[in-house]
């Protein structure tokens, strides 16, 4: 149904923006204005068709609204995706137009990075929205996420790896790394400083020659990397990558990574579970780059506080792996329902 995914809340309101002029085609979704306005990133992507670029913008911004509520962050979940124009195209033309239909919206929804779009992007948008975020500041805190979304997923695999494998640090801990974009290219950094022994596969082969010459990683392909012989996968590439044809190859022992909805399905999460495997949900994990954005949103961001907030993820994950002892619940389905209870106006946040 578009009125809602299979067992969520439906959304609030979804705007399909076309300025023909500029070739823009994009859907700004709001999930939820429950905890304040949907904030969430624009994914600039090149979608098979428009339903498929829908079905998106609609799943990620109910991702997005678990993720703020998990964060104790003072804002709904929103997303918006832009199809890529097929042919030649101004960018800052096509990135002023989305921000008008960003500002049509009057704060219900702020943008921000997301897969394909930069800190150059957000800074344009500036001419016509205020509601943007993520935007490099002079003297200010501001720009990337995608470092604090790193150290983010680092907290929650060095976590894990204690909670899960009773290990007492990262020291030769095996990880798999899929992707080695902004976020898995900063992960690779933390993980290779705490000793970890990198796998990592990318389609970019640059990539993978700089991960084996700096982080002295092993190269696998990309077909090979999930069920590669590790105790930890981390997918910083693709959503859906955990399905009924990825998890019997599975061989890690945990997973946890920077990519949105990860699991295709809700019942992958239970075939993972099934397997002895523990899977650390994406939006509990990636949570350090919206936390970024929201800080420097509001004028409050400061780097060691957002990093000291980012940090926190770290309990969230311990005390998800308690909750799961005691209600006998896959993590996937215990983060949501307890995301869920949190999607209500924060007292104080
Ligand atoms: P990115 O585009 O910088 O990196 C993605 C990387 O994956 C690229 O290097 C790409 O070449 C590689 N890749 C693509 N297909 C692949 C495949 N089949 N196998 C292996 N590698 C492949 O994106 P990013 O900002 O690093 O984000 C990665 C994921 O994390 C996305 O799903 C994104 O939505 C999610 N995420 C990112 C942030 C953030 O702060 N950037 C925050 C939350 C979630």
């Amino acid at each position: 149904s578009l009125f809602g995914l299979p067992d969520q809340a439906p959304h609030e309101q979804v705007l399909l923006a076309a300025d023909p002029e500029t070739g823009l085609r994009a859907i700004l979704a709001v999930h939820s204005t429950a905890r304040g306005p949907a904030f969430g990133g624009c994914r600039f992507w090149s979608y098979d068709n428009e339903l498929a670029a829908l079905n998106d913008a609609l799943r990620l911004s109910q991702g997005m609204s678990l993720k703020n509520a998990l964060a104790n962050l003072p804002f709904g979940g929103g997303k918006a995706v832009i199809i890529k124009p097929a042919g030649d195209f101004d960018r800052p033309a096509l990135f002023a137009a989305f921000g008008r239909a960003v500002q049509s919206l009057n704060g219900a929804y702020i943008t921000a990075e997301d897969v394909g779009t930069t800190t150059a992007d957000m800074k344009g948008m500036m001419a016509t929205t205020q509601y943007v975020s993520g935007i490099p500041r002079e003297g200010a805190f501001g720009g990337d996420p995608s470092p604090k979304t790193a150290f983010g997923v680092f907290v929650s695999i060095d976590e894990g790896v204690r909670r899960v494998m009773g290990r007492d640090s990262l020291e030769g801990v095996r990880v798999a790394l899929q992707g080695l974009g902004a976020v898995g290219w900063h992960l690779a950094e933390y993980l290779h400083k705490a000793g970890a022994k990198l796998v990592v596969a990318d389609v970019n082969a640059e990539k993978v020659s700089r991960a084996q010459a700096e982080f002295g990683a092993t190269a696998v392909s990309v077909s090979d990397i999930l069920g590669a012989d590790v105790d930890v996968v981390a997918p910083c590439a693709l959503g859906a990558v955990l399905n009924s044809t990825t998890i019997p190859a599975l061989r890690a022992r945990l997973i946890a990574g920077a990519a949105n909805n990860q699991l295709a399905t809700a019942a992958d999460g239970d075939a993972l579970q099934a397997r002895g495997i523990t899977y650390l949900p994406d939006y509990l994990v990636n949570a350090g780059g919206i936390i970024s954005v929201a800080r420097e949103f509001r004028g409050e961001g400061e780097e060691t506080a957002v990093m000291n907030e980012v940090a926190q993820i770290r309990g969230r994950v311990s005390e998800l792996l308690d909750r799961i002892k005691t209600s006998g619940q896959t993590p996937a389905r215990e983060a949501d329902a307890w995301a869920r209870s949190l999607l209500v106006k924060p007292a104080k946040a």
